[in-house]
């Protein structure tokens, strides 16, 4: 157990060790921390190669994110990583973040530059005296020995990006400033995927990517988020939902297609698969049994 908490999850999957994975959120109350344990606890068997806690913007996730993902270093077997972003945060606080989570025993930070006010689309505004781009903030990370740095990456654009190419450089900028391995936000269909792999690798990089994967249980509500975050519902898969009304089917159908894509993608050659829990493990174990995977 010692060689795998120690490894970087970048080396892990560079290794060739199929990686799979679990996101969760900070709880904001006694039953979502209920909930998100039991989950935890839940997926542990399942030996994932790694578990990633996100960052909110408000002042007291800070602390949630560093008490959460430090529990997970002491009371499981799983290896944690902790999401950071640069919103509200000084360069100086943003140190003192990463001080808190090598205190706490978490050596795997997502760097990110997280969202304004009003959404990925809206006009970003850096801190003063803080980051303007996630690649500082990787920066920032990769200088200290103790820690090793994943970012995220986007199959349909980040919703701000100039174009899919500028998207695909940025993700390269992320890299060359130290990033270890990226992991996608969600998307439906795995040609976009692969599209983002190929543009990186012509970029001559070579910087593992997995996919990020949410199962679509609740159509209008990914919908929404999707249209948010920039992220599109192939008709296909819309149209996959007409006529469902009862809440198993539908929530069948989703793990049908969620499994399809994940079948898709590592048949395609997706170093591993990442899932987007909302802390839950349910949907996760549905489609690990689709896919035979055993725990
Ligand atoms: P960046 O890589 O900095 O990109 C942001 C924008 O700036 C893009 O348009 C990019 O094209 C542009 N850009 C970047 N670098 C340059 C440059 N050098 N020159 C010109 N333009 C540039 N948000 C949270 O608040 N908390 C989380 O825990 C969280 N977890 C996430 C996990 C994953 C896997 C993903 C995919 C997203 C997550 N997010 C989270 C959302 C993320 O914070 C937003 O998508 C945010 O808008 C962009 O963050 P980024 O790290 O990609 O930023």
């Amino acid at each position: 157990m010692a060689d795998v908490r120690t490894r970087s999850i970048g080396a892990r999957i560079r290794e060739g060790e199929r990686s799979f994975s679990f996101e969760f959120f900070p709880p904001k109350d006694a039953a979502g921390e209920e909930q998100l344990w039991n989950a935890i606890r839940d997926l542990e068997p399942y030996r994932p190669t790694f578990v990633s806690v996100t960052y909110g913007a408000g002042g007291s996730t800070r602390d949630t994110t560093v008490s959460i993902t430090g529990r997970i270093a002491k009371e499981t077997s799983l290896l944690p990583m902790a999401h950071l972003t640069c919103v509200g945060h000084t360069r100086a606080e943003l140190e003192g973040i990463l001080d808190a989570y090598e205190g706490a025993g978490v050596s795997n930070v997502l760097a990110l530059r997280g969202d304004p006010e009003d959404g990925p689309r809206g006009e970003w505004t850096p801190t003063p005296g803080g980051l303007t781009y996630a690649s500082e903030l990787v920066e920032l990370v990769a200088r200290r020995r103790g820690l090793h740095v994943g970012v995220a990456a986007f199959p349909e654009g980040h919703p701000s990006a100039e174009s899919l190419d500028r998207d695909a450089e940025v993700l390269v900028l992320k890299a060359r400033a130290g990033a270890e391995f990226a992991v996608t936000q969600m998307f439906f269909d795995a040609d976009d995927y692969f599209a983002l792999v190929d543009r990186v690798r012509s970029l001559g990089v070579d910087i593992p990517i997995l996919p990020g994967i949410m199962p679509i249980l609740n159509l209008r509500a990914i919908t929404r988020q999707g249209e948010l975050i920039g992220c599109a519902v192939p008709q296909r898969v819309l149209g996959s939902f007409d006529g469902l009304t009862e809440p198993a089917e539908i929530r069948a159908n989703g793990i049908r297609l969620a499994t399809e894509l994940c079948q898709e993608l590592l048949e395609g050659g997706a170093p591993g698969l990442h899932f987007y829990t909302l802390n839950r493990s349910r949907a996760t174990r549905d489609i690990f049994e689709a896919l035979q995977i055993t725990v």
